[in-house]
């Protein structure tokens, strides 16, 4: 999401996303443990270079999406001191002219037709097999970057929700939620906004595997090492294969029509309140945030 300018410079951080490789096993990290790992644009830069590498390193035959520190992702950057949404980047995933200087809804288009829709769909069509090892918060922007990986792996205290309506916002730029939830318990968490737990998700059919946190990292590792031993070329055209059918199950065309409606509400509410997210930020969609089951004060602490 994008809000309002705020010129400034950006504290170097260091490695926002950390690369190393296992084997057979590249493992992606991102590293802003301080902030749930908010994905702001160095972030999203960095993982792209990651998964890059991963993609280009021949003897790398299955990524491992990771977050560093209690939490996978917190969502987009909305709120910390490495918001970087007026910083240049080379567009990468779209062609498409740059967000910087232009206004209204021309900017926020290009800005997240590039970093949120296009990288997110760059990514899902990374032609080796991709895993999610999610714990703890997995809200918004965070759903999607666990949704573009082929399979997840949920330790038991992840908790996931896409509150973005709160904001006035029909769900999150990449539009998974009706084919990854089904279209009914698509609509109860976009309605409600309500934080629902992996064994949940597990439930929905959202996540492959929720494992105790002591096990998470072997677990994953695990479904990794086993998937490697197998041929990559069968494994590309197997994730291509799935993913068409996806697509054809309206996938693609759906994203495309409600990315529509998402401008359209940033447009909106720029045009009737203070700013594009309705007035929200950090700290008002936190304290919005409960979960499926309860909403007790003990679960509000994320
Ligand atoms: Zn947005």
């Amino acid at each position: 999401m994008t809000g309002a300018q705020a010129p400034g410079a950006v504290p170097d951080e260091g490695e926002v996303v950390t690369y190393e490789r296992r084997g057979p096993i590249a493992v992606v990290t991102m590293n802003r443990p301080d902030y749930r790992n908010a994905q702001n644009s160095v972030m999203t830069y960095a993982l792209d270079a990651a998964f890059t590498r991963a993609v280009e390193d021949a003897d790398v035959q299955v990524i491992v999406l990771a977050g560093n520190g209690k939490h996978f992702s917190a969502g987009h950057d909305i709120g910390t001191p490495g918001r970087d949404h007026h910083v240049r980047y080379e567009n990468k995933a779209a062609l498409w002219w740059d967000h910087l200087d232009r206004p209204g809804g021309d900017q926020r288009y290009a800005r997240e037709v590039e970093v949120y829709l296009g990288m997110c769909r760059r990514w899902r069509e990374i032609p080796k097999p991709t895993i999610a090892m999610v714990q703890g918060a997995c809200i918004a922007g965070g759903l999607m970057l666990a949704w573009v990986c082929d399979l997840i792996v949920a330790a038991q205290d992840a908790f996931f929700s896409d509150p973005v309506v709160r904001m006035g916002i029909p769900g999150v730029e990449y539009f998974a939620h009706p084919w990854v939830l089904g279209p009914r318990r698509a609509k109860e968490v976009l309605y409600t906004g309500d934080r629902f737990s992996a064994a949940q998700a597990y439930e929905w059919g959202m996540v492959n595997r929720v494992v105790a946190n002591e096990e998470l990292a072997a677990e994953t590792f695990a479904l990794a090492e086993k998937i490697s031993t197998m041929p990559q070329f069968g494994l590309a055209l197997t994730k291509k294969a799935v993913n068409q059918c996806e697509d054809q199950m309206g996938l693609r065309s759906g994203m495309d029509s409600v990315f529509g409606l998402h401008h359209f509400a940033h447009a909106h509410n720029a045009e009737v309140g203070a700013d594009s997210l309705g007035g929200m930020n950090a700290e008002s969609m936190k304290a919005g945030a409960t979960r499926r089951d309860a909403s007790t004060a003990e679960n509000r602490a994320m």
